[in-house]
């Protein structure tokens, strides 16, 4: 019997077609992302792109968020650069091979590369973790729809245990 809590049905619109999901490279968590995904009904219609901290390698792309990393960080993965050329190579990958629709954002609590990819990301509150981790999102899901126009892109936060949280959501299509 399951406990777990998932975003209530009014608060996206479940895509309609094929979707990415981009997510951290996480091990404790696979198996509850999944059952997310086939709690949306995704079963077999998600294309999974894993990269560690999910959004915020993204965000050492980005002017605006680069002095939150640690200096050592961005010199060792030469601030990132190749992994938003791979995670947007496969997006559009999937645009062409499976014509997804929606993207989905899967943050998710306690994550390592937050911690040691950030300056302040060994977080003291819950709050704080959110907030962060929402921040990173958003920031990527504006990117992916500014990239590709037609996109919707839904960011959530999955718990240790596995519940999940909306965390924002664009729907243009
Ligand atoms: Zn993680």
């Amino acid at each position: 019997m399951s406990h777990l809590h998932y975003p209530e049905v009014t608060e996206y619109r479940l895509p309609r077609k094929n979707i990415i999901a981009i997510s951290c490279i996480d091990l404790r968590l696979t198996d509850e992302l999944l059952n997310f995904l086939h709690f949306d009904n995704l079963t077999n219609r998600y294309d999974h792109f894993a990269l560690a901290g999910t959004s915020v390698s993204i965000g050492a792309t980005r002017k605006e968020h680069r002095a939150l990393f640690k200096e050592d960080m961005l010199n060792d993965f030469d601030s990132f650069k190749h992994w938003k050329k791979t995670l947007y190579e496969h997006i559009q990958i999937a645009i062409d091979l499976h014509q997804i629709a929606d993207v989905y954002i899967i943050e998710h609590e306690d994550c390592g590369a937050y911690r040691t990819f950030l300056k302040d990301g060994d977080f003291t509150t819950p709050e704080d973790e959110i907030k962060c981790h929402k921040e990173f999102a958003v920031a990527l899901s504006k990117e992916i729809r500014d990239e590709y126009n037609k996109l919707n892109v839904h960011c959530f936060m999955i718990d240790i245990r596995g519940n999940v949280q909306l965390l924002d959501t664009s729907t243009v299509s």
